[in-house]
């Protein structure tokens, strides 16, 4: 009898691999050619989950050298495509040990890289220009980052590689929600908008029993949205915490355990821990994402320790930046200064993303990597409700822009019933902007509260260094 490979190595002990056997397969899974086994599409597929893993979970070492490399390559790159990187890293020798030296990249000074550069990568058919990813932040300044198809293909196989990283079935349905601010804006009747497809795994669909992916957009929990959650069970529910906290006022825990949901995967926002109890005492587990539309996947959290998150070494180096610190329920957090080094159309080099963090080295998991916790971010924007709740407030600036143009805007809390929006660089507003500006801000906090829309010359940030969007005055 051979003993069982023990995964604890002379270097120490490493996560488990992916068990892909573990799947169900269907019964035409492999080809039926001479010599052939997986169709080509999945095999790719299949070997690029396998490299994510060895990067991510594998070696320390050997991974630390790979992203030194890939820096490398992106420096090299930033400084042959643009007159903006130019000045900022030195004309010498420049390697990823260097990093820490490079000036912090700011949201500004991307928007101006961005606006005077344009993309930095021409695309693989020699198509000169690429697409921008959707513009983003709730702040007043958005960004609008190039990105390449290999961003979006990575971006789309990590998201897929989370599954079974986790030990996940993908054999049952996943379900996405979205908002339609958009759509409701100039179309009030218009309650819902849902896309359907049979898989939700790709290629690897052809290889695993896969659910089906459907992407409800809503504005309002009501009966036309439980008839559609009602057709098919929900499976994984993936959204955003504010729009899962909008269904929550309407549809309960256990309601949606009826429902078939089994987990809930965070897309971002804040993590509030009444709604993660409440599923969880119905047996619904949550699992959360730390990403930007800039770069895409972060950091994921940890299956066994809460409010830890696990970097995505493949995509990402997370810096801790000590010289720049925020206290949050008495902890001190450092900045947290992203590379993304997959970024040769938009360079994201020690970017400034607006969030603080605590870090640590290792997570007590047994992961050896890059793992953050207690991640406070631009993001954590509260109202305060009279019965005592608080309920996330998220509206980004695109979706205030398809009202109306602006510079920048704000939103205060001024009381319990009493909201307060400000914008600038508009010159005047018709009373039908007035009234959709009041609604959309409605919409986002709720309906008790009274609206007041003022147009000012110039926003008054000096008690607000980080610019935050809302902010609640009580
Ligand atoms: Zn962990």
């Amino acid at each position: 009898m051979h003993e069982p490979l023990s995964l604890r190595s002379e270097a120490g002990f490493f996560d488990m691999p992916l068990n892909f056997s573990a799947y169900p397969l269907l019964d035409q899974a492999f080809e039926a050619s001479p010599f052939a086994f997986v169709p080509g599409q999945a095999s790719g597929n299949l070997a690029f989950l396998v490299e994510l893993d060895l990067i991510e979970n594998g070696s320390p070492v050997a991974r630390a050298v790979w992203q030194a490399k890939q820096l490398g390559n992106l420096l090299q790159h930033a400084r042959q495509k643009s007159a903006f990187w130019r000045a900022r890293l030195p004309s010498g020798e420049i390697n990823a040990a260097m990093l820490s030296y490079f000036p912090v990249l700011s949201r500004q000074e991307l928007i101006e890289q961005i606006a005077t550069e344009g993309s930095l990568m021409a695309s693989p058919d020699g198509a000169p220009a690429l697409p921008a990813s959707p513009t983003t932040g709730s702040t007043g300044t958005p960004v609008r980052v190039f990105v390449t198809r290999q961003n979006a293909m990575y971006n789309s196989m990590r998201s897929v590689f989370e599954y079974f990283n986790q030990g996940w079935s993908v054999d049952g349905n996943l379900t996405r929600l979205m908002k339609l601010d958009f759509e409701l804006i100039n179309e009030r009747d218009k309650k819902l908008k849902v896309v359907t497809a049979d898989s939700w795994l790709g290629p690897l669909s052809s290889l695993f029993k896969n659910g089906k992916y459907k992407i409800i957009y809503f504005a309002t929990p009501n009966d036309e949205m439980r008839a559609e959650m009602a057709k098919d069970s929900l499976g994984y529910l993936a959204a955003g915490s504010w729009l899962l906290e909008r269904l929550l006022t309407a549809v309960s825990p256990a309601e949606l355990k009826n429902l078939g949901m089994k987990a809930w995967i965070q897309l971002g926002g804040a993590r509030v821990q009444t709604h993660i109890d409440a599923l969880n005492e119905v047996g619904i587990t949550t699992h959360a994402n730390y990403s930007c539309e800039e770069i895409g996947p972060i950091a994921q959290g940890c299956s066994t320790c809460p409010d830890h998150y696990h970097v995505a070494h493949s995509n990402v180096v997370v810096e801790e930046d000590k010289s720049l610190t925020a206290t949050f329920e008495g902890r001190t957090l450092s900045r947290v200064l992203l590379t993304h080094l997959h970024s040769y159309a938009t360079p994201l080099i020690r970017y400034d993303v607006g969030d603080f963090a605590e870090f640590l080295s290792a997570c007590p998991c047994g992961h050896q990597g890059t793992v953050l916790k207690n991640l406070y971010g631009r993001q954590k924007n509260f109202v305060r409700h009279a019965d005592g709740r608080f309920t996330e407030f998220m509206i980004t600036a695109r979706t205030g822009r398809t009202v109306r143009e602006f510079k920048e805007w704000r939103v205060q809390q001024l009381s319990f019933t009493e909201l307060l929006l400000e914008l600038s660089g508009v010159p005047d507003l018709t009373e039908q902007e007035v009234e959709k500006f009041q609604f959309l801000v409605g919409l986002a906090a709720g309906t008790e509260f009274k609206v007041t829309v003022k147009v000012v010359d110039a926003i008054d940030w000096s008690d607000n260094p980080k610019r935050l969007f809302f902010r609640c005055r009580i």
